[in-house]
């Protein structure tokens, strides 16, 4: 599938020591609690022992998000704009060492990293520095006669961030560049499996941004992230992760009536229509349903294709997915990495089992964990389907795709729109008027039409159901992250 790239600017020395400092009111600081194991999944070896923050450093790290608030508020947003402009040049002047440490501690190819990850984190800081200081409100008016009334978007006050493995680097992007351009402090917890990226990203925030505005700290989700959920000086919570966690952040909202930000699980339906080009199909499904080994809340996973195009469907996806590589010496010639951990790749492998206990689904194309070290599991291809199986219905979040036969377009839309999930879909026809009809009537935060995963930092990205409401990138996401409100000023 890639075509491989020149690498060579990329250096693959692995930076030493390891980043594992956090960052609480400015101060570079090891973690008082018990180290926790950073592992590299290619080879299953561990990388570093990094010690999380105890339970008085996360309250520290609330402490200092809570007294930097008045006079980051305060702060014009030309200011803050700056400094969203001087993290993505830090970014990328550490551009070679965040690829080295996301692609050690993700299992990635490097050069999707680089091409992908690294630049797309700078960018989101770029777009919100230029989108904070063009916001959009009703005109001030006289809406009652000698009073003028006039919107504010003000910041929510101290937000913690907490953010899945899938994509380290980027979370955190997606995270602090709104949070913090919205005039919020914050508490920032990457996954405890993958905080190499985000610890070395807080060398850059710590360089740019005043002690306290954002704190970075360490730890597993039970511990350290249920007291930032819970902790009474957070006014907002905002997770990516999955639906069981975002169902906790709830819970523990509910006491305080703390405002809520929730990105969660996605199980993303593919739409062949029987007028779609197969070949192009085909190439984007392999491409983006595999994409991070297929650890994607919008992977391109499920089809569900009309009989007349069914069997080429299957046909051409076969010999794709057959050609995938992995687990290559050059990692210029990886198409996809091994998953995160033994116990997801333990879960996809059992995922596949049961399926295959069903009488009407068939293994296509791989369905066995590899021989060799790391957590690879082969890219998989599994057909016939039915709507009501667990394969449809749950999130793998692996290299595993599946397929459905349907009789119409109709019944295409129906079975996609019995999912719990809606965070992203996709339909592929050569009719125009077909394409946007079936678009129209799919429940998803995304629908891609004869395109699959392209997520720019200009549009949404937010599910609806139990994918979560809140809104990652774009404009909408300083919405989420101020509160609108209302002065009138009397003219007498
Ligand atoms: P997870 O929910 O287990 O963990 C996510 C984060 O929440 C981690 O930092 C974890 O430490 C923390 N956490 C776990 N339990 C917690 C608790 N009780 N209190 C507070 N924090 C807690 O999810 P994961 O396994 O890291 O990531 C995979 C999931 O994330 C998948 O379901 C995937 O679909 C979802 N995801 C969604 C999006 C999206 O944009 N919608 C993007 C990426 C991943």
């Amino acid at each position: 599938m890639n075509d491989s790239p020149d690498f060579e600017s990329v250096s693959e020395a692995v930076p030493q020591p390891m980043p594992e400092l956090l960052l609480i009111n400015g101060q570079r600081i090891l973690g008082d609690g018990d180290p926790e194991a950073v592992i590299n999944p290619r080879t299953g070896e561990s990388l570093a022992h990094i010690p999380q923050a105890s339970i008085e450093q996360v309250d520290a790290a609330v402490a200092a998000a809570q007294t930097s608030a008045k006079a980051w508020k305060q702060t014009s947003v030309a200011h803050r704009a700056a400094c969203l402009l001087a993290i993505a040049d830090g970014i990328e002047q550490a551009a070679d060492e965040l690829v080295v440490l996301e692609a050690l501690n993700c299992g990635k190819p490097r050069y999707q990293v680089a091409e992908d990850d690294v630049p797309s984190s700078a960018d989101v800081f770029r777009f919100f520095a230029a989108v904070v200081r063009n916001q959009q409100a009703p005109a001030a008016a006289e809406y009652i006669a000698g009073q003028t009334s006039m919107i504010r978007r003000d910041p929510v006050g101290v937000v913690a961030a907490i953010a899945p493995w899938n994509y380290p680097l980027m979370m955190a992007a997606w995270k602090i560049a709104p949070v913090i351009a919205a005039g919020n402090t914050m508490v920032f917890k990457p996954s405890e499996q993958t905080p190499l990226t985000a610890l070395r990203l807080a060398d850059i925030l710590a360089d740019v941004l005043p002690a306290g505005v954002i704190n970075v700290v360490l730890g597993r989700g039970e511990s350290v992230g249920s007291q930032l959920i819970n902790h009474p000086g957070v006014r907002m919570v905002s997770l990516t992760g999955d639906v069981s966690t975002g169902q906790k952040v709830l819970q523990a909202a509910r006491r305080s009536v703390k405002r809520t930000h929730l990105e969660l699980g996605g199980k993303a339906p593919v739409l062949v229509l029987n007028d779609a080009n197969i070949d192009a199909m085909a190439e984007h499904v392999t491409r983006y349903g595999f994409y991070n080994a297929g650890q994607d809340c919008t992977a391109a996973c499920h089809l569900y294709v009309e009989n007349e195009v069914y069997d080429p469907t299957v046909e051409r996806l076969s010999a794709c997915i057959g050609a995938l590589r992995f687990n290559q010496a050059d990692d210029n010639h990886n198409d996809l990495g091994p998953l995160i951990s033994q116990r997801q790749r333990n879960s996809v492998a059992s995922f596949v089992e049961r399926a295959l206990e069903l009488p009407h689904i068939e293994l296509a194309v791989g369905g066995r964990i590899p021989a060799g070290e790391g957590f690879y599991y082969q890219p998989t291809l599994l057909v016939g389907a039915r709507p009501e199986d667990e394969i449809v219905r749950r999130e793998v979040f692996g290299p595993v795709v599946s397929v459905t036969r349907c009789d119409s377009a109709e019944q295409a839309i129906q079975w996609a729109n019995q999912s719990d999930y809606a965070l992203a879909s996709s339909v592929w026809s050569g009719n125009i008027g077909r394409a946007m009809q079936t678009a129209s009537e799919l429940e998803y935060g995304t629908t891609w039409i004869n395109n699959h995963f392209a997520l720019p930092s200009e549009m949404p990205h937010g599910g609806l159901k139990s994918s979560g409401y809140g809104k990652d990138l774009s404009r909408y996401a300083l919405e989420d992250f101020s509160v609108v409100r209302h002065i009138m000023l009397s003219h007498q």
